[in-house]
């Protein structure tokens, strides 16, 4: 009885060729954007002042008003009909993973559209009416107004909300935003769009960020000002690294764990898996090549700048990274980029693994973030510059990045945290499940003059020539050169941070909300704060006009000497993965919680939605609704987890142990019957010894499936979701452990030809 389904599908497997991708005929650059409505199009297809409001609206966040949507939507429908769409739909990013879409073709009745037109008051006339109603009624034509363009009313109700919508209102709407561009998938126009409920509050990811963008935004133009009055727009960069992992398609399909939870429930290490290093950068095979050449050409279509591809750590895990872009679009681009992915898979026989953690005992997978900001003149913040005012300006936006990073590290933890990402985060490797920052030598030396040199001695007079500084020179080698720290969750690149604690499934906005939000506020006090020493200065003698003290460089100066006092518990360079960290960082009063239910409450700490809501960012009611989802979401993970693991224990595992276990009895009686007693027993002591272990093993499965369902019990019949998710994580997770140590021992002894999962070394060597 052997199992065909996995020989089948290994075999198989094993003949599939590499798809002939065929380039198109033009070069990257000219296809790049093809299938989206960006500047370019717009120009092409919008009346010049539509175009020039539309470049406002865009760059300045200009309000958008009905008669330019109006007219937007034409030539976005023109456009839309040359590329051969018969449909649009608003696309948004709920609170579960990925993204929402629901398609409505643009054809209407004539009479319907005639009606909306006077409503609109686009008919100039009641008379005009008339006629368009009396000729057309009956027949069909495709519209597209301004008014379809920026408001949709999915039905919404089915998804997760937190209660928001049960309790204030029951419908939600989503809305255009304006400042990331419409495009084409297929046969359809995909409009981005923001999702909230009729009260107003956020539904999804996108509010909040466009929220926490324009806070930092504001934030960080005013303390440029110190350094240069023209700067008129900070803006917030983001460059994601997606890390996956791609399985055939057919083993995928014989593995109901990673069909249903994305990740293996089971599986023994394969013999060799990483340890050779030989996978990462090293030449990409052959059907996944194929598969990345096709996939770069959609995303190059679609405006998305792939820039680096490579083999990851782990065997069949690779990487996709863009350039950065601004961070709304880049996180649009890579929720884009993650569906994308899965339908480019499957054309090449594939399926990819989002999942943080798909197996256990290698490397699991993570979406870098490189944050930055920039102002509008082109000069990169995060930057060490040339001169000493230049490097005064890069400590100050480093140490209120610090400063940010150090007062919310809990919550940055929960804005990262999820049931998937907890798999990683902790385990060793990865970042470890406490924030902290690494900024390399320079920047660090860079920091300790700030704090340590004599005040005077860095502002010391210059004579005519006004002040001089004395902050010494990062040489800009240090750009591409940075000393790096593999072990930080946040570290310091040369011209950005690196936040590497962001999962790959996750949706960016949650990290980049938080991120933002917490530099916003951190720029905030820091102004009030210079801005008070400041006035106290220009009162004194000593700084009157021509006394060569710079009264903003002196308070800026005394403002950064107490918070990188402050936040200097942030700052680690050593080996984050040890148990010493773990015991210095809770000395230092940095979160150390490693539950994940419990990590999300820090959203709920008084300093977390003061925060959200001085910045107008979230309020507490939109904080709270979250909350239920993320505790809910948690559970209905563990929850769908055990039942694929119990399922799988009973229906795959133990029936094919067990029919094992009878062949080995079979050989025993045969034995026994064939040979005299003292030589059988000889002969048969390894299999009794077997049959007895296969016993043991899969009774104990066997036992602890029935005690994880009823641990479920208990749990189920907690109301609160706060504590549900709590007890899924304290009572039923760590059953799963046993359950798999049983499952993993029996792969090791059960006859290979009976097993029915595919096993690791075929899900991570076949390509
Ligand atoms: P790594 O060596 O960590 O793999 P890469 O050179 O591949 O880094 O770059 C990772 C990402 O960082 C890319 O998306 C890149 O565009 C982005 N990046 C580079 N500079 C900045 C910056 N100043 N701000 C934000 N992202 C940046
Ligand atoms: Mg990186």
């Amino acid at each position: 009885m052997a199992n065909e389904l996995r020989f089948q599908v290994v075999g198989e497997a094993f003949k599939k060729k590499p798809l002939d991708v065929k380039a198109p005929s033009e070069r990257p650059c000219e296809y790049f954007g093809r299938k989206v409505f960006n500047r370019e199009k717009m120009y092409k297809y919008l009346p010049k002042d539509i175009y020039e409001k539309m470049v406002d609206v865009m760059e300045n966040g200009a309000q958008l008003d009905r008669t330019v949507a109006d007219a937007v939507a034409v030539g976005m429908m023109q456009w839309a009909k040359e590329q051969g769409v018969t449909h649009y739909t608003h696309w948004f990013q709920p609170l579960t993973e990925g993204t929402a879409e629901k398609h409505d073709s643009f054809i209407e009745h004539d009479d319907k559209a005639a009606i909306e037109r006077e409503q609109n008051g686009a008919c100039s006339d009641s008379a005009e009416h008339e006629q368009a109603r009396t000729k057309f009624k009956g027949g069909m034509i495709e519209e597209f107004s301004g008014k379809l363009l920026v408001q949709q009313e999915p039905d919404a109700s089915s998804f997760p909300s937190g209660g928001i919508r049960s309790t204030f209102e029951a419908r939600g709407y989503s809305a255009w935003d304006p400042t990331s561009p419409v495009f084409i998938i297929d046969d359809t126009l995909i409009i981005p769009t923001v999702f909230i409920s009729y009260s107003g509050e956020s539904l999804d990811y996108k509010a909040p960020l466009l929220r926490a963008l324009k806070a930092v935004n504001v934030a960080a133009t005013e303390v440029c000002h110190y350094f240069d009055p023209t700067v008129k727009k900070v803006t917030s960069n983001l460059g994601w690294e997606q890390e996956y992992f791609l399985v055939d398609e057919g083993l995928y399909a014989a593995r109901p764990d990673l069909l249903l939870t994305g990740r293996t429930l089971m599986g023994h290490d394969s013999a060799k898996n990483q340890q050779m290093d030989d996978h990462y950068f090293g030449s990409i095979p052959e059907r996944v090549a194929a598969f990345m050449r096709e996939l770069e050409i959609v995303a190059l279509e679609l405006g998305i700048p792939c820039k680096t591809r490579h083999n990851e750590v782990a065997p069949n895990q690779f990487e996709l990274a863009p350039i950065f872009e601004e961070t709304n679009l880049a996180v649009d681009h890579n929720m884009l980029l993650m569906s994308v992915m899965k339908r480019v898979a499957r054309k090449h026989g594939f399926r990819v693994l989002l999942h943080e953690k798909p197996f256990a005992g290698i490397n699991g997978s993570g979406k870098h973030n490189n944050w930055s900001l920039s102002t509008d003149n082109g000069i990169l913040l995060h930057a060490p510059g040339k001169t000493a005012e230049q490097n005064l300006r890069f400590a100050t936006f480093i140490v209120e990045t610090l400063m940010g990073v150090y007062r919310h590290n809990g919550l940055l933890k929960a804005s990262i945290m999820s049931a998937t990402n907890a798999h990683r985060l902790g385990a060793n490797e990865a970042p470890p499940a406490i924030i902290s920052s690494f900024l390399g030598r320079q920047v660090s030396e860079l920091l300790d003059h700030i704090e340590r040199a004599d005040k005077d001695d860095i502002l010391s007079m210059a004579g005519k020539q006004g002040m001089k500084m004395d902050i010494p020179e990062i040489p800009e080698l240090l750009i591409d050169n940075t000393d790096r720290n593999r072990t930080s969750p946040f570290a310091f690149t040369g011209n950005r941070f690196e936040f590497r604690a962001v999962g790959s499934e996750a949706n960016c906005a949650s990290a980049m909300i938080t991120l933002n939000a917490a530099v916003a506020e951190a720029l905030v006090d820091f102004k009030k704060r210079v801005d008070k020493k400041i006035s106290e200065y220009s009162e004194k003698p000593e700084f009157s006009e021509g006394s060569g003290h710079n009264p903003v460089y002196h308070a800026i100066i005394d403002v950064l000497r107490e918070d990188i006092k402050t936040c200097k518990p942030i700052r680690f360079d050593g080996n984050g993965y040890s148990d010493e960290w773990k015991e210095e960082a809770a000395r230092r009063g940095l979160d150390v919680e490693t539950s994940c239910p419990i990590i999300f409450e820090r959203y709920l700490d008084g300093i977390s939605i003061a925060m959200f809501e001085s910045l107008g960012v979230m309020t507490r009611k939109e904080l709270e609704a979250r909350n239920e989802v993320k505790w809910e979401t948690y559970t209905k993970k563990i929850q769908i987890e055990a039942r694929v693991l119990g399922d799988l224990s009973m229906n795959h595992i133990i029936p094919v142990a067990t029919s094992y276990q009878s062949a080995l009895l079979k050989n025993v009686e045969r034995m026994t019957a064939a040979f005299p007693a003292e030589k059988a027993a000889a002969l048969n002591a390894r299999n009794l010894k077997l049959i007895e272990e296969i016993g043991q093993r899969t009774a104990t499965i066997e036992t602890k499936v029935e005690e994880l369902v009823a641990a479920r019990k208990v749990a189920n019949k907690l109301e609160d979701e706060h504590k549900k998710a709590i007890a899924y994580h304290d009572t039923i997770a760590p059953m799963f452990d046993t359950i798999r140590y049983q499952i993993d021992k029996l792969e090791l002894i059960v006859d290979d030809a009976l097993w029915p999962l595919p096993k690791y070394r075929e899900l991570l060597f076949i390509r």
